[in-house]
């Protein structure tokens, strides 16, 4: 059937309409993913108002989760050899029972060496008994190439915006379900993070990507990154090398980590 907007229009306009109504869907498909992209950018960061993740009961998972053969070991308890501070120097955080410990005021620490694409195994905790609230309790984080973070906080009971809970993507990217265990309890994340691509001229070809489990259960899958971390503020991308450490962060809390591994992913 021919649409009636065709039929009052010139043969050769309508043969131009036509083309471009059967090759919209197509077109609708392929902006899909900025679509989506503009619809979460909506929400005003750190918006109150933006709906919390429901609370569910994190599901009986074994820690610690052994590293897999060819895993690179980044933490495993003994020391901080992987990791130095923000300038170069050694890494000042605590080791204890077989964890590491924010020291605050230490600073952020990072890998001694740069990751891709990677898969990345990490537990941590948060402080016992719970200090402070919304994000000023047990808040840390993990950080893809210095600028991406995974959320750490401490989100058992504790209200803060949804952008900003235990496994958001900060600022960003609530969890689809708050699966935090309580405080004093180790918890984990699988990461996998797709670093952005940009091409010789800087401009960006495709953003970066994180799926994370949270305690086993899927709560970012495969999400298109807006551009890098920041607070209050959407930053744009801005191109940067291909390899860059991985970070955890000084947030000021005595937050602890342990048994943490990645595998680097194929491109
Ligand atoms: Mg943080």
């Amino acid at each position: 059937m021919v649409p009636s907007v065709l039929l009052s229009v010139a043969p050769q306009r309508a043969l131009q309409l036509l083309t471009v109504l059967c090759t919209l869907p197509l077109a609708l498909t392929l902006s899909l993913p900025r679509v989506l992209a503009a619809q979460a950018s909506t929400w005003p960061q750190h918006s109150l108002e933006r709906p919390k993740p429901p609370m569910q009961v994190a599901p009986v998972q074994m820690l610690p989760v052994a590293a897999p053969s060819g895993a690179i070991v980044l933490f495993d308890g003994r020391d901080l050899a992987w990791w130095e501070a923000a300038d170069g120097s050694a890494a000042r955080w605590r080791l204890v029972d077989g964890a590491m410990e924010v020291v605050s005021g230490a600073g952020g620490i990072r890998t001694r060496v740069g990751f891709g694409d990677v898969r990345l195994h990490i537990e941590w905790m948060s402080p016992n008994p719970p200090k402070g609230s919304g994000q000023d309790r047990g808040n840390s984080g993990v950080f893809f190439q210095g600028r991406y973070e995974v959320q750490v906080l401490d989100s058992y009971g504790n209200d803060t915006y949804a952008d900003g809970q235990a496994a958001s993507i900060y600022g960003q990217f609530p969890p689809r379900v708050n699966v935090s265990r309580p405080p004093g309890e180790w918890q984990a994340y699988d990461i996998e993070f797709r670093r952005p691509r940009f091409d010789a001229a800087g401009a960006l070809l495709a953003p970066a990507r994180l799926t994370v489990r949270h305690n086993g259960v899927l709560v970012q899958d495969d999400v298109a990154l807006l551009g890098p971390t920041s607070h209050r503020v959407r930053a744009p991308y801005a191109a940067h090398a291909d390899e860059l450490p991985i970070s955890l962060q000084d947030h000021g809390h005595p937050v602890r980590f342990r048994n943490i591994w990645v595998q680097p992913l194929a491109p």
